[in-house]
Parts: structure tokens; C-alpha cells; sequence
């Protein structure tokens, strides 16, 4: 018995009413959760469940591989999981391993922080293509999550399209065209790592629904992407007729991008000769209609169907976009869709909204079937799949606080197992924070040995094994 299990059996035996929280996935909605929860009740046990053996959720598998300052909150969340009244339970899948009502009828409250774990898709034809991949599952290759690993990905044709121009597309875009000597130096995966420096992409098309005004992605990651070596960025004119006009009546954040992206347009007009090696395209205004493949289901190319713009609102960011009837067609072998993810269902009590996320009021569970009540939801299964760790943050932060209240109530009701009861019906190899302690030492010292600074497992058996070794 744990240290932390064998603490909270005594002050059940003491009698001590403490309030039982469990906290399903080990993302940062649940880490912040667990972390305030903790700073506001002086008498509670946390524990955290998580599908994976390994603990951090879209900043292990989701965050890319040369932004180690963002993995920094990994520090943060160490300190909580190490905290005596939180503990860390990982290979436990809920809805599978454990349902929610086994959940509710063991624990105090029980707050949902399991993230969107599917991508959207475009449902045009052709789209099961060979090499029409979703982001999702390119980022998760790429990261190592274990469910990736094999995904099959065929970098021999030069030129590549991303379909979407948020964040998450310009991850890709940097992975797929950054100096193989730049990401070897990270914690990409080997597989991945082996695949890219044999990548024949030269070409890179990053297309959008909309036009400049609209796009997802940040200044910050724009900038990388200018800067980056060996790689041109080459913006269309035409997309920008009229844009500079209304620049100095946008909001500041947008208004610093376009200026950036009107920046990089002239620059490139004053150019003599581009003597880099790959090229990055911003496309706007354009929607896929349909894959091309040949007779063996291989892509060949994606019909696009160009785009005008309507006024939605007052705010030119808020543009609408329909389909015109011209069409145009892009040649390419590799087409990987970034158009967001969305959450799923785990147990038939618990309806989404048609949006991809869990209806709630302040993070209390709203419509849940009777057995499910007193449940909370934070994080991207509580907001959508949406915003930053910061968001993310603030959102766990206020669901927690929505729980301190609730629990403050609790004191006449019936005292709950917590863990000690849920493990009698785990049949599963659970790997605690120690486990954990295990397998990351495990990959520091095989990313120390390729110069790297960790080599993740891929692998949940191999996992398993190292944390019980
Ligand atoms: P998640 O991080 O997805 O955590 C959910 C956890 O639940 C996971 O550990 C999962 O394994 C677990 N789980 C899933 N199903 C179950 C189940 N049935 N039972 C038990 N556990 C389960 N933000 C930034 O600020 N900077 C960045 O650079 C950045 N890069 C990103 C890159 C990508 C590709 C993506 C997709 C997002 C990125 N974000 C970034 C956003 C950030 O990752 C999210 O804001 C944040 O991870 C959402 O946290 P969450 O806890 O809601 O979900």
C-alpha cells in the first residue's frame, strides 16, 4: 500500500470526514484543478485518474517538440501529483476500466478533465484517401502518443497541403519543414526523427476558408515560421487586396499580425532571388471539395472551390465565407487536416452539446442522467476544444472554485471509499506517481544517449513494465 493510500486509510479509521475528489485525466484542466482545490480546502484527498501510464496529457502528446519552454508547467504539476493529499493513478481508463456511476458512488465529487481526444472531420469525398491524415494523429506520431506510433505517413512527394491556419497547422508546418539538424535536437520521437530526414516535402500549402483578417494562428508562431531557416514564406497579392486599408482599425493582437503579414508580402516583392529550399504557401480563401486518388486510393491532389467573404457582424474578424462556383485544383501527395478537435462521450448518461463539449454551468454538469449528478467538467471537455494552458488555467481554476463551494457543503453526508474502494474493482496494472518517476528517468537517460533531452516510450505495455520494474 502507498504512502498516500495508507494516510487516508488511517484518518478514515480516525474518523476524519475527508472529502474524496477524483479528477479524471491528467491534462492541465486537471492538474490546475487538483492544484486549487488543494490550496482552498484544508481538508480533501485528490485523486487524479489518467487513461495513459504517463501523466501531462496535450503538453507531452499535443505541445511540439522545439517549444520545451511551454512543457515548463510540467514542473508546476509535479509539485501537486507530489502533494500528500493528491495522488496520481495512471492506465485507468474511464468508460472502460471504470464507469462513471462506479465514480460518483466512491467519491465526493467527480470533476471530468479528459480533453477532446477526436479530430473533426471535413466529410468530403474521397477523404479515407492513403495520406490524407488528421493533425491530430500526424502531432500524436510525431510526440509519441502510443495510439500513433504506427500511423503510416509517405513524405516522398515535394509538395504537401495543411488544410486549417491555426496553431496547431503551423506546429505542423514547422516539423515538416524545419532543418532536420534543428528538431534532432528535441524530444521528437525517433520514428519521427528517421521519417522527416528522408522527407522529400519541398512545398507546403497552408490553406484557410477565409482571407488575412481571419486566420487562427498567433503572432508568435508566425514570426518562427518567417524566421525560419531555409524555408520562404510566399504570400499571394491577390489575397491581400484592401487589407491594408482596414489594418489601423483593428484590434491591437490582430492588428500586429496583419502588419506582419503585410510586412513579409513587401519583403518578398523586393527580393532579387530566393535561394532557399522549401516554401511555406498561405492560401486564402479557398475550401476543399473533394480528395483526388488514383485507382489504388493514393492522393493526387484537392479540388478547391474559392471563397468570398460576407459580413457576419460589426467586427471584420467575424466574416462569413460561402463557396463560389471556381474551382482550382493543387497538386499534392500529403494532405493533413487541422480543423480542430472535438470531445467525446464516455458513458450514455453524459450528452455533448453539438459544439463538442459537455453542457455546464460554471463547470457543474448540466442535463447529465439522475446518477450522475453532483459531476463537474473543466478543461477543453468543459469549454471545447479551444485556447491555450492559460485558458485552460482559468477555466480549471474556476471550476475548482465551483467545487470548493459545493464540498464546503458536504459535511453530513455519507463519508466515501475514495481509492481504497475503486481499487477492488481495477482489474488493470495501475502505474502511480512512482511508476511515473520511473519511466521519465527511463526516457531521460535514453534521450541522453542520442543527445536529446528524452526519448519517449511508445509503447503502453513497455511503459507498464518500467514503472514496475
Ligand atoms: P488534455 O491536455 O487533452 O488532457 C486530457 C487528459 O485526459 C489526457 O491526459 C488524456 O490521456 C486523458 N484522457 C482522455 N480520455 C480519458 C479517459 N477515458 N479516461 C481517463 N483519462 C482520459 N497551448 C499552449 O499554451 N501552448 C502550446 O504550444 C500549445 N500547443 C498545442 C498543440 C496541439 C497540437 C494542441 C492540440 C493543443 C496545444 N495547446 C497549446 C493547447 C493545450 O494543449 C490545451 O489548452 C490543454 O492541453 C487542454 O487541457 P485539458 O486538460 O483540457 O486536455
Amino acid at each position: 500500500m502507498s504512502n498516500k493510500l495508507r494516510m487516508f486509510s488511517r484518518m478514515m479509521s480516525t474518523g476524519t470526514r475527508v472529502p474524496q475528489v477524483c479528477i479524471v485525466g491528467a491534462g492541465p484542466a486537471g492538474f490546475y484543478a487538483a492544484m486549487r482545490l488543494t490550496k482552498k480546502l484544508a481538508n480533501v484527498h485528490v485523486d487524479i485518474i489518467e487513461k495513459l501510464p504517463v501523466p501531462f496529457g496535450l503538453i507531452r502528446y499535443g505541445v511540439a517538440p522545439d517549444h520545451p519552454e511551454v512543457k515548463n508547467v510540467i514542473n508546476q504539476f509535479t509539485k501537486v501529483a507530489q502533494q500528500d493529499n493528491v495522488s496520481f493513478y495512471g492506465n485507468i481508463t474511464l468508460g472502460k476500466d471504470v464507469s462513471l456511476p462506479q465514480l460518483r458512488q466512491n467519491y465526493d465529487a467527480v470533476l471530468l478533465t479528459y480533453g477532446a481526444e477526436e479530430d473533426k472531420v471535413l466529410g468530403i469525398q474521397n477523404e479515407d484517401a492513403n495520406n490524407v491524415i488528421a493533425a491530430r494523429n500526424f502531432v500524436g506520431w510525431y510526440n509519441g502518443l502510443p495510439s500513433d506510433k504506427d500511423l503510416q505517413v509517405d513524405l516522398s512527394n515535394d509538395t504537401a497541403a495543411i488544410l486549417g491556419q491555426g496553431n496547431v497547422a503551423l506546429d505542423v508546418a514547422r516539423i515538416l519543414l524545419s532543418p532536420i539538424d534543428e528538431i534532432k535536437k528535441t524530444d521528437i520521437t525517433q520514428h519521427a526523427l528517421d521519417a522527416l530526414a528522408e522527407s522529400k516535402v519541398r512545398n507546403l500549402y497552408l490553406i484557410g476558408r477565409r482571407g488575412p483578417l481571419q486566420v487562427a494562428f498567433t503572432i508568435k508562431e508566425l514570426r518562427e515560421q518567417l524566421k525560419m531557416k531555409d524555408c520562404s514564406t510566399i504570400w499571394r497579392e491577390s489575397d491581400f487586396i484592401g487589407v491594408a486599408d482596414v489594418v489601423a482599425s483593428l484590434p491591437r493582437p490582430r492588428k500586429r499580425l496583419t502588419e506582419l503579414m503585410l510586412k513579409s508580402l513587401e519583403e518578398n516583392k523586393l527580393k532579387k532571388e530566393d535561394t532557399n529550399s522549401k516554401r511555406l504557401y498561405p492560401i486564402f480563401l479557398r475550401s476543399p471539395n473533394k480528395f483526388i486518388s488514383d485507382k489504388d486510393n493514393v492522393l493526387k491532389g484537392i479540388e478547391l472551390f474559392e471563397n468570398r467573404l460576407y459580413v457576419k457582424g460589426p467586427n471584420v474578424e467575424e466574416q462569413g465565407c460561402v463557396s463560389t462556383n471556381e474551382k482550382e485544383l493543387l497538386d499534392c501527395g500529403l494532405a493533413l487536416r487541422s480543423i480542430g478537435y472535438k470531445s467525446v462521450s464516455v458513458d450514455e448518461g453524459l450528452e455533448l452539446l453539438p459544439q463538442g463539449m459537455v453542457n455546464n454551468d460554471k463547470g457543474r454538469i448540466l442535463d447529465a442522467h439522475p446518477r450522475l449528478a453532483k459531476m463537474y467538467v473543466a478543461g477543453w471537455l468543459g469549454t471545447g476544444p479551444v485556447g491555450v494552458i492559460l485558458h485552460t488555467m482559468g477555466n480549471a481554476f474556476q471550476v475548482a472554485n465551483t467545487m470548493c463551494e459545493d464540498i464546503s457543503k458536504l459535511e453530513n453526508s455519507r463519508a466515501r471509499g475514495g481509492f481504497v474502494e475503486l481499487k477492488r474493482i481495477l482489474r488493470n496494472e495501475i502505474v502511480d506517481w512512482e511508476g511515473w518517476k520511473k519511466i521519465d528517468q527511463y526516457e531521460l537517460e535514453q534521450g541522453k544517449k542520442v543527445g536529446k533531452p528524452r526519448e519517449k516510450i511508445c509503447d503502453v505495455a513497455k511503459m507498464v513494465e518500467i514503472a514496475y520494474s
